[in-house]
């Protein structure tokens, strides 16, 4: 008969955990590995810190989502009591700045929750031994300094006019080279620097534009689009700080134009418009990005008077082919011009497209049809050549109500 009696000197663990068939799983995984002795469980917070005391185990494994208290504020409790204590945190990937709260309360370790039970016991043993472990890629966190903002423009679609553009950021990485926002942002959600990077990126917008409009002054006067994340949106004091950037900026508030994905309003719609009411209360200007995507209860959407509707790539892509779609982009066209919202259509890439879009009532469009999202120099180029009838179509005469090859 195996020996299953715990290793003489094996790491003496505590695991607490709000669910009990994932503590159970976790449990029966760690104990396969003869370094590691799991002292004690619990369910919540309060419990764990009795179970820890009593236990006092070298290492506690502690999930973020904890009920009855604060994982934070447990691991602050327990440091207290036991200084040596060596904590490892769990976390999914749905609620920002639980990396850096963990780590502020004490944490030695940050371990994804999604990842294998393998990066867990390897982060027992790593803090253990005295070295602090964190998932991997959430020390992939860029400098400000090499961060770049890339505008995109937006274009009328009835005299090829840019109107605005969209700022989009990109990391240009000492080694990896020029890295595209989806594979660097995800990851700062979760330590919160994505909010610091949203400031930022609305710093050198704001500041763009002002250089732009004093360059290429024009009626009406260009705007500028910035992206929110869903973690800076939640900062009550964000209305104030953008109200404060666009007069830095010497800016008009009706210069800028702040995204919110739709996807916002689905996880948390009533908590989304509370936030979004304080957005409008400082006049400042909110398009709906990813409009009809996520299938938000439209009663959400018309309680936030949104000043723009994004309608995504998923649709443009359909088009001219799919009559469903081109009927929706009818309907949201029209309904829009009514309500005097301004509506863009994102991802044009072909002229057929471009074509069936202007015929279904879209005025303004954003794609790579038009212009990729470019450094600013290239943009001003843009500018200056004013008008942005699609490179590839032969009909010079822009005010032909089809584009023709
Ligand atoms: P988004 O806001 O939906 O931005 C539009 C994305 O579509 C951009 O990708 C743009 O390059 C791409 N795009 C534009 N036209 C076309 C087209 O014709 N065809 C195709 N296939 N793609 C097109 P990018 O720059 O990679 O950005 C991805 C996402 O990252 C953005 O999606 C936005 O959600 C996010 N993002 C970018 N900058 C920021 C930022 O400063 N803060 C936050 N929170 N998010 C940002
Ligand atoms: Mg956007």
């Amino acid at each position: 008969m195996p020996d299953s009696s715990p290793t003489k000197g094996a790491i003496r663990v505590v695991v607490v955990d709000d669910h009990e068939m994932i503590l159970q799983s976790v449990v029966r995984l760690l104990t396969a590995d003869a370094r590691i002795e799991v002292v004690g469980t619990a369910l919540t917070a309060t419990e764990g810190i009795e179970v820890v005391i009593q236990m006092l185990p070298d290492v506690l494994v502690i999930d973020y989502h904890l009920p009855d208290m604060d994982a934070p504020e447990a691991i602050r409790i327990l440091h207290q009591a036991i200084p040596e204590i060596r904590i490892v945190t769990i976390s999914g990937s749905d609620k920002p700045g639980s990396f850096y709260e963990s780590m502020q309360a004490g944490s030695s370790a940050w371990v994804r929750k999604t990842r294998a039970i393998q990066e867990l016991r390897l982060a027992i043993l790593r803090v253990a031994s005295g070295e602090p472990y964190i998932s991997e890629g959430m020390e992939a966190q860029p400098n400000l300094d090499e961060l770049v903002v890339h505008y995109q423009p937006i274009v009328d679609l009835e005299n090829w006019r840019i109107v605005g553009f969209e700022a989009l950021v990109r990391w240009q990485h000492p080694e990896r080279g020029l890295l595209f926002p989806d594979s660097f942002l995800p990851h700062l959600v979760e330590t919160g620097f994505i909010q610091e990077i949203d400031l930022w990126v609305l710093r050198q917008a704001t500041l763009q534009l002002a250089q732009w409009q004093n360059d290429f002054p024009r009626t009406p006067r260009l705007f500028i689009s910035v992206n929110m994340s869903y973690a800076s949106i939640e900062n009550p004091n964000l209305p104030t700080i953008i109200a404060e950037e666009v007069q830095f900026a010497d800016l008009g508030v009706d210069d800028l134009v702040v995204e919110i994905r739709e996807s916002f309003l689905v996880s948390n719609p009533q908590e989304t418009v509370e936030l979004l009411t304080r957005f409008n209360a400082e006049g400042i200007r909110l398009a709906l990005e990813d409009f009809g995507a996520s299938f938000s209860p439209i009663s959400y959407i018309h309680r936030v008077p949104f000043d723009g509707v994004k309608i995504g790539r998923s649709f443009t892509r359909e088009l001219p082919a799919s009559m469903g779609t081109v009927w929706v982009i009818e309907g949201i066209a029209s309904a829009t011009q009514a309500m005097s919202t301004m509506c863009i259509a994102e991802g044009v890439e072909e002229l057929a497209q471009l074509n069936s879009l202007r015929d279904a009532g879209m005025r303004y469009g954003q794609g790579f049809l038009f212009s990729p999202p470019a450094r600013a120099a290239v943009c001003e180029g843009l500018l200056t050549r004013d008008s942005l009838l699609p490179y590839s179509a032969h009909a010079a005469d822009a005010t032909s109500s089809r584009v023709m090859l």
